[in-house]
């Protein structure tokens, strides 16, 4: 059985306020940490502020919407740095808007990155995880592709997709060694939600019975868990980390 320090982690969306935390967690839990980015300007600047954090991991550019991307950014891991072990679907998108002015751009996008997306970069690892018996997949979905969400038809179908998404494949894959889960987040401290104006916040404070915004460095620990080799028991199963907000 390989160790964390053999296993090589894909962390798509590594740019963010989610896929950072992230990265820096499984690179002190001692994986091979690969970042997935869009813009190489920013990718520079979160590898220059990781590394003066003492992490230092690889970045890899790709556009999770568009397969052939995908499967050069997929190819190009593999050769240079090793077999992906584990993948977590992080990248994602909103572009909000009421159902009766949403336009279809905005639906296209947020599917393509948000669904389409975990198909495409899932569909480029698994075989190799097949071949070698051994896989771990998380899936970012949300709470609000639990309940639904005003103003979030186009997100909230793609983050509920996942569920389904997650169900299947891991009943397909089950038995090569490889888990399939989701982890659904609900409000996080992040920059998006931290612009989000303080009165606003507060009244969506006030729906999380436990009083607070979620911290990144609590996804990042469920993630830890469900990727390690203790979790092989788990699979197909959702984690939501939302303060007691949504109970499902
Ligand atoms: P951010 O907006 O901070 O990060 C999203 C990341 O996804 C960025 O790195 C972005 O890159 C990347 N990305 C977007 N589109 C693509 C693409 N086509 N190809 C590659 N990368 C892409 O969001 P968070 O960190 O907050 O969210 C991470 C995940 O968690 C998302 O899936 C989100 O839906 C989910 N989530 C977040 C919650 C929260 O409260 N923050 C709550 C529930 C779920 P770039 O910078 O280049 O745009």
């Amino acid at each position: 059985m390989k160790t964390a320090k053999e296993r090589v982690a894909l962390i798509t969306g590594s740019t963010g306020g989610i896929g950072m935390a992230l990265c820096k967690k499984l690179h002190e839990e001692g994986y091979r940490v690969v970042g997935n980015f869009r813009c190489k300007e920013k990718a520079e600047s979160i590898q220059n502020s990781l590394r003066e954090a003492g992490c230092v991991i690889e970045m890899v550019q790709g556009d999770v919407a568009d397969f052939d991307s995908v499967g050069r950014m997929v190819q190009q891991i593999e050769t240079q740095i090793g077999p992906i072990d584990i993948l977590i679907n992080n990248a994602g998108i909103a572009k909000d808007v009421r159902f009766a002015k949403m336009q279809k751009s905005d639906w296209d996008d947020v599917i393509n990155t948000n669904l389409n997306g975990v198909f495409n970069c899932t569909r480029h690892v698994i075989n190799g995880m097949m071949e070698r018996k051994y896989g771990r997949i998380i899936n970012i979905s949300s709470i609000n592709g639990q309940k639904g969400q005003f103003g979030q038809t186009n997100y909230s179908a793609a983050k509920a997709g996942i569920h389904g998404f997650t169900k299947s494949l891991a009943l397909e894959v089950a038995k090569y060694g490889i888990t399939v889960n989701t982890i659904s987040p609900g409000y996080i401290e992040t920059e998006m939600v931290m612009a989000v104006p303080q009165n606003i916040r507060e009244q969506i404070v006030a729906q999380i019975p436990v009083g607070r915004l979620g911290y990144i460095e609590e996804v990042a620990e469920a993630v830890t868990y469900l990727i390690s080799e203790k979790s092989g028991f788990i699979t197909g199963s959702n984690l939501s980390i939302n303060g007691g907000q949504h109970m499902y």
